[in-house]
């Protein structure tokens, strides 16, 4: 067997063995490669201790920081490279961290303390490929087993739990019975992860090609980090417009979003406001008034909770407002929307619209066609370079000044002119703005309003 190597692996692999020890490419790197997919970055294990390690790299370029659990990070051919000691992980008193390692000379040690069979796989060339758990026959299967016990591991670290169901996500695959009945049970151990790392397996779980179905399958689970989607499962919405409760519905939309993390996350959230705002109208209908902003409460909580960064939390916190929003087809109106978000949001609302339409009740599914024609529309109007900003206008602060206008009178005027250019009061060309802003001026004199403008003193 020969697996694809970067050449910064393979250099790594030939100075080890070369010094006369074991050296091998270990985990997701060799999973990704015998899935035929580009590995994101090599690991390597070694029977060399941490310091014979880095005297065999004493010529390179090294990054410490790992040292107390046995990595070293060495620079080849541009290449960050991380190099742990075979280990063997001591017990787990918290669920979170081993309380001590221990290194061995053995790789079948090593690869006994990994998550999952298909992660538990060492590769070198020449050597071949180590594979003590059956690892490439789940991966053939599709399948996520746990490397021994299931329960025991999990109590362990249960963030396996939750990269359990990241694999399965990202991969398509199935957690084998013992694993799967392994995470329900233990699922309430997650409550004891701290938010970091979370955060990372769940945008990874979510941007996978099959979130829906392991959302729809664990609710349990994804619950014991975050308990405010728990009401939204089996929450019928007596509602038309609707064929599924609020949480298969959710995770239905959650797969017709592209996956990208902030359209992900605002999918997940769109809906989590209803079963706090739910009323049963005359006609038997069930309404959800106000839920967008029930939705952002609730998300602005998980969302700082689990530390995702602001700028990620801030466009999902925009989508999840705007999700329900009407969008007229207009120029006119999708300028106004353009302004008001910015062209590349404007573009995930819609695909966020996308989402909820299509995992909506099929006769509701017209408003897909509408979407098309606004995302169209907005093409249009994006081609013809429109004014979307104040920065974009053809007068600009030094106009204003010119003409005496001081402090925050000026922003005052360009936003008021924007606002006028938005509606196609008047065109953006720079005399025709003065013009406007002359007309503006006398009309608020003569409302004996304060004067916007402010000549020098
Ligand atoms: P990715 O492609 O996302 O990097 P990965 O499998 O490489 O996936 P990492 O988090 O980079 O995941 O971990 C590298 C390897 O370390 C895993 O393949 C697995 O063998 C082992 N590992 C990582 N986290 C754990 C854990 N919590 N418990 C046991 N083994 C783990
Ligand atoms: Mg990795």
């Amino acid at each position: 067997m020969n697996l694809p190597l970067s050449p910064g692996a393979a250099k790594a692999l030939a100075l080890l063995q070369a010094a006369g020890y074991e050296a091998w490419i270990v985990g997701g790197c060799v999973r990704d490669a015998l899935l035929g997919l580009p590995p994101k970055d090599y690991d390597l294990t070694t029977s060399a201790l941490p310091e014979e390690t880095q005297r065999v790299f004493a010529a390179y370029p090294r990054i410490e920081t790992g040292l107390r659990h046995g990595t070293v990070t060495v620079l080849l051919e541009g290449e960050p490279l991380e190099i742990t000691t075979y280990r063997v992980d001591g017990a787990y008193s918290d669920a979170r961290h081993p309380d001590g390692v221990t290194f061995t000379r053995s790789l079948r040690q090593d690869a006994a303390r990994r998550d999952f069979t298909i992660n538990a796989m060492a590769y070198a060339p020449g050597q071949g490929l180590q594979d003590f758990f059956g690892g490439q026959a789940d991966l053939a299967q599709g399948t996520i087993r746990a490397v021994g016990r299931a329960e025991t591991r999990f109590h362990e670290d249960a963030l396996r739990i939750l990269r359990a169901l990241r694999f399965a996500s990202v991969l398509d695959f199935t957690l084998e019975a013992e694993t799967h009945q392994a995470a329900l049970a233990c699922a309430p151990l997650l409550a004891a992860i701290s938010p970091e790392r979370v955060f990372s397996e769940l945008g990874k779980l979510l941007c996978g090609k099959a979130a829906g179905r392991v959302l729809r399958t664990y609710p349990q689970v994804l619950g014991a980090v975050v308990p405010e989607i728990l009401p939204m499962v089996g929450f019928d919405q007596r509602n038309a417009h609707h064929c599924y409760d609020v949480w298969t519905h959710t995770a239905v939309a959650v797969d017709h979003v592209p996956p990208e993390l902030p359209l992900r996350l605002a999918m997940l959230f769109h809906d989590i406001g209803k079963p706090d705002t739910f009323s049963l109208g005359e006609d038997g209908q069930g309404h959800f008034y106000g839920h967008p902003r029930r939705s952002v409460e609730l998300a602005e909580g998980i969302l700082s909770r689990l530390r995702f960064p602001r700028r990620t939390r801030e466009r999902v916190l925009t989508l999840v407002r705007y999700h329900d929003a009407v969008l007229e087809e207009s120029p006119q109106r999708v300028r106004r929307w353009l302004n008001k978000l910015g062209p590349e949001v404007f573009f995930d609302l819609l695909a966020i619209q996308g989402g909820d339409a299509a995992a909506q009740a099929p006769a509701y599914c017209t408003r897909l066609d509408h979407l098309r024609r606004l995302e169209a529309l907005a093409r249009q109007v994006l081609d013809q370079a429109p004014c979307l900003t104040v920065r974009d206008l053809a007068v600009g602060g030094e106009d204003l000044l010119a003409l005496g206008y001081r402090g925050p009178a000026i922003g005052r005027a360009l936003r008021a002119l924007l606002d006028q250019v938005l509606s196609e009061t008047v065109s953006n060309e720079k005399n025709a703005l003065l013009q406007r802003l002359a007309q503006m001026d006398a009309e608020n004199t003569e409302k004996m309003e304060p004067c916007s403008k402010k000549k020098d003193p």
